[in-house]
C-alpha cells in the first residue's frame, strides 16, 4: 500500500431549509470546494412555510409558487457554492407564532418520528460516504422546530449509518469520522464586529440584539474549531443572495462591509462533538486528523 494517492475528502452538511446552507458555514463550504473537497448538502425540508423576507419579492405570484421558487433558488445557490445537494423531501414545520404557540401543522417534518425521519439521511450518508458531517446543536442553533429535528435526525443517522444491523435496506454501513455543530453565529463574533463598526463610526445592525444577548462564556467555550475562510465571504454572500425570497439585500446580512468582516473575524466556527480520529484542539480544519497518507479513511 505504498504511495497510494489520498482519497478525495468528503464533507456533508445537513440543513433544515433551503438557504441554511448559505447562511451557515457557507464560506467554509466554498473554501473546501476550492481545495477539491466534495461537499454535499442535505436539505431536510422544502422551506414551504418560510416567510418572504425580501420586500421586493413579497408579491402574490411569489407566495403562490413559493415551493417551486425556493427549489430554483436552491439550485442557483448550490451552483454558486459548487456543491451537490439532495432533498429529504419533508414538509417545513413553519415558525410557530403566538402565545401560546399553535400546534405544529399535521404531517410536518418536526412531527415525524426521529427513526423514520433519519432513514433517508442514513441512506445518503451510506451513498456519499462523508468523512465529516455537520449539523446544528441541540437547540437547533436557533429554536426553529425544523432545526431541532435536523439535529435529532443527524445525531441518529451519524450513529446508525455505521451499524449494518440498522436500516439494512439503506445500503452498506459507512462510518463518518467526525461530527460538528455549526456555531458561525456566535456572540464573540457579533460583539467583535459590532465594536469594530462603532469604532469606525459606522452604524451597527447588532446594537439592539446584543442588548438582549447575555454573555454565556460556557456556550462560547464549546467552539473547538475556527476555519479561516475570509477570502470566500463574497461567495457566501452571492449564495445568500440567490435565496431572493429569504434574504433582503438591504438587511442586516449585508450591512457590514466585507473588508471589515475579513479583517475582524475571518473565520467560521464549529464544535467537534464526535471524533473517531485524534486531533489537537483548537483546530482550524474540519479534516484535522483525517488528512495524510496514514490517516484512517472511514470504514465500510
Ligand atoms: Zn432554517
Amino acid at each position: 500500500m505504498q504511495n497510494q494517492p489520498p482519497e478525495r475528502l468528503r464533507l456533508m452538511h445537513v440543513h433544515a431549509h433551503p438557504d441554511d446552507e448559505s447562511s451557515k458555514g457557507a464560506a467554509t463550504t466554498a473554501k473546501y470546494v476550492a481545495e477539491g473537497v466534495d461537499v454535499h448538502v442535505v436539505t431536510c425540508t422544502g422551506g414551504e412555510r418560510g416567510s418572504v423576507l425580501n420586500p421586493r419579492m413579497d408579491r402574490p405570484d411569489v407566495l403562490e409558487n413559493i415551493a417551486e421558487i425556493r427549489r430554483v433558488e436552491m439550485e442557483r445557490a448550490r451552483d454558486i457554492l459548487g456543491v451537490t445537494q439532495d432533498w429529504l423531501g419533508f414538509i417545513d414545520s413553519g415558525w410557530p407564532e403566538g402565545d401560546p404557540k399553535p400546534p405544529l401543522p399535521e404531517g410536518c417534518f418536526a412531527l415525524v418520528p426521529v427513526e423514520e425521519a433519519a432513514a433517508p439521511l442514513v441512506k445518503l450518508i451510506r451513498e456519499f460516504k462523508p468523512h465529516v458531517v455537520t449539523t446544528y446543536d441541540e437547540n437547533g442553533g436557533y429554536p426553529h422546530p425544523d432545526h431541532i429535528q435536523c439535529h435529532n435526525i443527524s445525531m441518529h443517522a451519524f450513529r446508525a449509518a455505521s451499524d449494518p444491523e440498522q436500516y439494512p435496506e439503506a445500503g452498506p454501513a459507512w462510518q463518518p469520522l467526525k461530527l460538528y455543530y455549526q456555531h458561525g453565529f456566535n456572540r464573540p463574533r457579533t460583539v467583535a464586529i459590532h465594536e469594530a463598526l462603532v469604532a469606525a463610526g459606522l452604524e451597527s445592525p447588532w446594537a439592539e440584539r446584543l442588548e438582549q444577548w447575555k454573555p454565556n462564556p460556557e456556550h462560547d467555550a464549546r467552539i473547538t474549531t475556527k476555519v479561516p475562510c475570509g477570502e470566500f465571504f463574497a461567495t457566501r454572500d452571492q449564495a445568500l443572495l440567490a435565496h431572493a425570497t429569504q434574504i433582503d439585500p438591504d438587511g442586516h446580512w449585508f450591512a457590514v462591509p466585507l473588508a471589515l468582516q475579513q479583517e475582524i473575524w475571518p473565520t467560521e466556527e464549529f464544535e467537534l462533538v464526535e471524533s473517531l480520529v485524534e486531533t489537537t484542539q483548537p483546530e482550524d480544519d474540519l479534516f484535522a486528523g483525517i488528512r495524510g497518507a496514514d490517516a484512517p479513511r472511514g470504514t465500510e
